[in-house]
């Protein structure tokens, strides 16, 4: 009983490891509750909650990559599938949130027994990573989506985009009452100083590594999957760091979307509604504004 309430209470958190002789670098985390965070926010049918979640957790560990303290990270996910578009967007803190068109997409289990995240997702369109890295103008990189699976797809964002050699593995495991049961992922780069027999290892050892989802759900930790797959490597963990699904929305910023709308869309709608209400597309907070709210802002702008 009390290791089923530890395994609850357990936060999220992801890793990085490093061994730099070899040239490896990797980061591995555990997105169970942040992920079901999300699907409660958004109401996510199983699928959905399997793509959401999958980009949710590749980009709470591409933040972790950020090395400046405003720095973030933004995926996005423009399938020809029902899915519609689906972003998810990180800081370096470990703060994530992100949105999904449509929520409700749902397909039956594909042929091998998993829930079909291309098949929703789409294998056609593009994958889109934003970096704002604090400088005039973000780092854009985008490419074509290969599987719609998206690990796959950000595997061939690193090496098209960034040039590096990765291995990525993203997993979400949706239980019968479909709550979130495990969720996670890992990113292992290679370094340009690593060698070949270190890609032809890795290569070989995530054949035999279990699904990362089905190790998470076995309380595996990140540091033990890590230390499992790379085995062979002497590793070093520099970083430790919790996770969890946070929106920084506030009134001002929602303002900032009621100015962009112009005065007359805005009078327009106190018209024939009374007030305006905005939804935040991330944590469905809503904001509401009445007419002397609405005169203020204009007036204050
Ligand atoms: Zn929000």
């Amino acid at each position: 009983m009390t290791e089923i309430k530890d395994y609850i209470n357990e936060k999220d958190y992801v890793v990085r490891a490093i061994d730099e002789k070899a040239g490896i670098l990797a980061f591995c985390g555990r997105t169970t509750m942040l992920v079901e965070k999300a699907r409660t926010i958004h109401n996510t049918l199983p699928t959905a909650s399997a793509a959401f979640g999958r980009l949710l957790t590749a980009s709470a560990l591409m933040g972790l990559m950020l090395k400046g303290e405003k720095d973030t990270v933004t995926l996005r996910v423009d399938g020809e599938g029902i899915s519609g578009t689906i972003v998810a967007h990180a800081d370096s803190k470990g703060n994530v949130k992100g949105f999904i068109g449509n929520p409700s997409a749902d397909l039956p289990l594909n042929e091998k027994g998993k829930l079909d995240v291309s098949g929703i997702v789409g294998n056609s369109g593009t994958l889109t990573v934003i970096k704002d890295l604090g400088l005039k103008e973000p780092y854009i990189g985008q490419v074509p989506l290969i599987s719609g699976e998206l690990a796959e797809d950000l595997t061939y964002y690193f090496a098209k985009s960034e040039q590096i050699p990765s291995c990525v593995a993203l997993g979400v495991l949706v239980d019968t009452d479909s709550s979130i049961k495990a969720s996670g992922g890992f990113i292992i780069q290679l370094l340009p100083e690593s060698d070949e027999k270190a890609a032809i290892y890795i290569e070989e050892k995530l054949k035999e590594i279990k699904s990362i989802t089905q190790l998470i759900e076995n309380h595996i930790t990140p540091e033990d999957i890590l230390k499992e797959i790379l085995k062979d490597f002497n590793l070093k963990f520099t970083l430790k760091h919790e996770i969890q699904y946070s929106c920084n929305c506030s009134k001002e910023k929602i303002e900032s979307i009621l100015l962009s709308l112009g005065k007359e869309e805005v009078e327009n709608i106190l018209k024939t509604e009374g007030m305006v209400e905005l939804v935040c597309n991330y944590c469905k907070k809503a904001y509401r504004f009445n007419e002397e709210d609405v005169k203020k802002i204009f007036d204050n702008n």
